[in-house]
């Protein structure tokens, strides 16, 4: 297939539900999507809809402006309270709640908040502005990653010292891992992540596949690549196999992108833990700049407060983050925490889960019963 609408075919969708249906005929599995691209992609074309009661989704922990705790977004903030600083982010964590704002609150407080495309865009800044210090708020896993590294690359090569970064690049495997360890885990397949893999490759699933027994299959976001990964996971549990393929193949390699983790290598180390909203904190799961590039952290620069702060106590963002609730079953959803009056990220990120399930279900549900 080469154009898009090939993989929204509504004939070749109901055939694959059909097929979906016959396969989990009689059985109920619980099957994991792990990124937040999916999440949007099965609410926004009713996926859900199309498959048997037997086929469960739980939305997984793939967005990392969700999983980032609030006391991460608080202490970047902290470095916008510096009238020196233009603290630069991507359009994704403008509207983050904080303990006391998002950024879009701040930067109507006065903070020089500005929002830029690339970490490219953030270093071009700091040319343009030699008497202030542009810090860039990196976050993503490892497919953002190898931008914010070759940026702070160019930065030393163009010998550019206003510029520093504060880095929360996060890794997918030792979340898996964290949410497979949970005593209460039913879960039994898992649609993988198909842009991480673009950087990291298919293979990185392959121990997580072997030591938990789960069988994953890489996915692309269109509505047939889905349909198609539930199909080729629902073959695997028939057969009892636990491994990892790669549906998504016309864009991941299985090795990954050898000169983008190059670049992760140059400039990054693994933290030993890292704290994520609603796993707490997991060893080795993200990135922070090494000893050669140290003058280029943020962090250090700018000595932050490393706040902890305790989020509204109705909030479930921590269990929909770990597939215990579906979004609509948090006490908040739709209520005080909506996309205007966010509480939590997962309701503004455009990767969030509660933020896909209000704007294509809860508003359309909402619009037909006139509330
Ligand atoms: S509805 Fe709001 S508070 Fe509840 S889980 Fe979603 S983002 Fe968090």
């Amino acid at each position: 297939m080469k154009y898009v609408d090939e993989f929204r075919d509504p004939l070749l969708l109901t055939k694959t539900a059909q097929e979906i249906a016959r396969l989990a005929e009689d059985k109920h599995y619980r099957i994991m999507e792990v990124c937040g691209g999916h999440t949007h992609a099965i609410y926004r074309f009713g996926l859900e809809q199309m498959l048997p009661p037997g086929i469960e989704l739980i939305h997984g922990p793939g967005c990392p402006v969700c999983v980032l705790p609030m006391g991460r977004v608080d202490d970047g903030l902290t470095i916008a309270q510096d009238p020196k600083v233009i603290l630069t982010c991507y359009g994704d964590m403008m509207r983050v709640p904080g303990e006391h704002g998002s950024p879009l609150e701040m930067k109507a407080r006065g903070a020089d908040i500005r929002m830029v495309y690339s970490p490219l865009d953030a270093l071009k800044l700091a040319k343009q502005n030699p008497d202030r210090e542009v810090v860039f708020f990196a976050i993503g896993f490892e497919t953002t990653a190898p931008a914010t590294a070759l940026t702070i690359m160019q930065a030393r090569g163009l010998d550019i010292k206003n510029f520093s970064v504060f880095c929360n690049h996060i890794r997918i495997v030792p979340a898996l891992r964290a949410i497979l360890d949970q005593p209460d885990m039913t879960l039994d397949a898992f649609i993988g992540p198909g842009h991480v893999a673009t950087v990291s490759g298919a293979k990185i699933y392959v121990e997580v596949a072997e030591d938990y027994k789960k069988p994953f299959v890489v996915s692309g976001f269109e509505p047939l690549d889905i349909m198609q990964s539930i199909v080729m996971l629902l073959k695997q549990l028939e057969s009892g196999q636990s491994i990892v393929e790669n549906q998504y193949s016309r864009v991941v390699p299985w090795e990954g992108n050898a000169a983008a983790l190059r670049t992760i290598d140059e400039v990054f180390e693994l933290r030993s833990l890292f704290e994520w909203r609603g796993l707490g904190n997991i060893p080795d799961s993200a990135y922070k700049l090494n000893e050669r590039y140290a003058d280029y952290d943020a962090e250090t620069r700018y000595n932050l407060p490393g706040l902890h702060v305790v989020e509204h106590e109705d909030a479930q963002c921590g269990e929909v983050l770990k597939g215990s609730l579906k979004p609509h079953q948090c006490k908040l959803f739709g209520k005080e925490c909506t996309p205007e009056r966010p509480i939590g990220a997962l309701m503004v990120s455009s990767e969030g889960s509660c933020a896909a399930y209000f704007n294509y279900v809860h508003s359309k549900q909402a619009a037909v019963s006139g509330a």
